[in-house]
C-alpha cells in the first residue's frame, strides 16, 4: 500500500476546502490556537511512518485521552468496570446531562464527559496517586518519558468548567462517584490537558492497531480481548452524536477531542492522527473528519 501518496492526495484535497469549522472557545486557552494548523501522521504496525503539515506541533488532545484513562481503568478492574458505566452510544453531545437522569447516574459510555468522570473516580479509588500513575502509564505507552500535564490548559478549563462540575455532582447524587467531586474534577481536567503532536498521538494509539501491544517494542499494554472492546467503543461512541456518521463515512474506530485532534486505527494495519483545530457543530474536527474520509476512500481500506 502506497500510504505516502494516499496521504498526500487526501491532505491536498482537505487543505483546499474553504470551510475549516470553528475553534472551541468555551475553554479560553483553546480559543488562542492558530486555526490554520493542519497536520497528519500515520504509523503502520511494521513501524513505517508518514507525516505531513504540522504533524510535529503539539496540541491539546482533550477527550482523546479518555481512551487512555479507560484503558488503564479497564486493565485494573476488568469486566467489573461495566457495573459503573454502559457501552452504548449516547446520541447526545459530549457534555450532555440529559441521559444521566434517565439512567440514574450510569453514563452511557466511557467517552462522554460523564463516563470519563466516572473513570477518573475509579482510578482515584484504585491507585495510590492517580495523577502520577496515569501520567506514568501514558509516558510508557507513548514513549514520551518527559510528558507532563499542561497546567495552563487544565486551569483554563477549570476556570469555566461549570458544566462538568454540575455533571460530577449530579452523578455523585446517584451514588456513582465515590470520591469528592472536587478531586475527581481536578484529575479529569489534568487528564484532558495532555498535549501531543500527531506523530506522538499516532504512536501512542499504535497498540490499538497492534492487538494490544506497543509497536515500538512489542510490549503488551492490554489483552487482545480488551483491545477489541475498546476499538468497538471507539467505533460506536468515539464521536458522540456523530459516531454513526464517522463509521458511515470513514469506517474505522477513532476518537476526537475539542482541541481538533482525531486519532483512528485500522486494526492490524495502522494508527493515524490528524489535527485541525476548527470544529464542526458536533464538536469534532471539521477537516479531520474530511481527511479521514478521503484516506479510507482512496486506500479502499476500512474495517467494513
Ligand atoms: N475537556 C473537555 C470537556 O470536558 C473535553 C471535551 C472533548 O474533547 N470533547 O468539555
Amino acid at each position: 500500500m502506497d500510504y505516502l501518496s494516499i496521504i498526500e492526495k487526501s491532505y491536498r484535497y482537505t487543505e483546499n476546502l474553504k470551510d475549516r469549522g470553528l475553534l472551541a472557545t468555551y475553554i479560553p486557552e483553546l480559543a488562542n490556537v492558530d486555526p490554520t494548523k493542519f497536520g497528519v501522521h500515520l504509523i503502520t504496525v511494521d513501524g513505517d511512518k508518514y507525516g505531513l503539515g504540522d504533524h510535529q506541533v503539539k496540541f491539546s488532545i482533550q477527550s482523546i485521552s479518555k481512551v487512555l484513562s479507560l484503558t488503564l481503568a479497564y486493565r485494573i478492574l476488568g469486566e467489573k468496570i461495566w457495573k459503573r458505566l454502559d457501552v452504548e452510544p449516547s446520541g447526545t453531545k459530549f457534555d450532555s446531562l440529559i441521559l444521566l437522569e434517565t439512567f440514574q447516574g450510569i453514563p452511557r459510555n466511557p467517552f462522554v464527559n460523564s463516563g470519563a468522570l466516572v473513570i477518573c473516580d475509579i482510578l482515584i479509588s484504585h491507585l495510590d496517586n492517580a495523577h502520577d500513575e496515569f501520567l506514568d502509564f501514558v509516558r510508557d505507552i507513548s514513549d514520551l518519558p518527559d510528558l507532563k500535564y499542561s497546567d495552563h490548559i487544565a486551569d483554563s478549563e477549570k476556570s469555566m468548567g461549570y458544566r462538568n462540575v454540575a455533571m460530577c455532582n449530579f452523578i455523585k447524587s446517584f451514588g456513582n462517584i465515590e470520591n469528592e467531586p472536587e478531586d475527581v474534577l481536578d484529575f479529569y481536567f489534568d487528564v484532558c490537558s495532555l498535549e501531543m503532536s500527531c506523530e506522538q498521538l499516532a504512536r501512542t494509539f499504535g497498540f490499538f492497531a497492534n492487538g494490544g501491544c506497543k509497536i515500538s517494542d512489542g510490549k503488551r499494554v492490554i489483552p487482545k480481548s480488551q483491545t477489541k472492546r475498546i476499538n468497538a467503543l471507539m467505533l460506536t461512541c468515539g464521536f458522540y452524536d456523530e459516531s454513526g456518521e464517522f463509521a458511515f463515512k470513514v469506517g474505522l474506530p477513532g476518537k476526537s477531542g475539542v482541541g481538533g485532534g482525531i486519532v483512528a486505527v485500522y486494526p492490524n494495519n495502522y494508527s493515524v492522527a490528524v489535527w485541525s483545530p476548527g470544529l464542526n457543530p458536533k464538536g469534532n474536527s471539521y477537516m479531520g473528519m474530511k481527511f479521514l474520509e478521503e484516506l479510507t476512500t482512496h486506500s479502499e481500506l476500512s474495517i467494513f
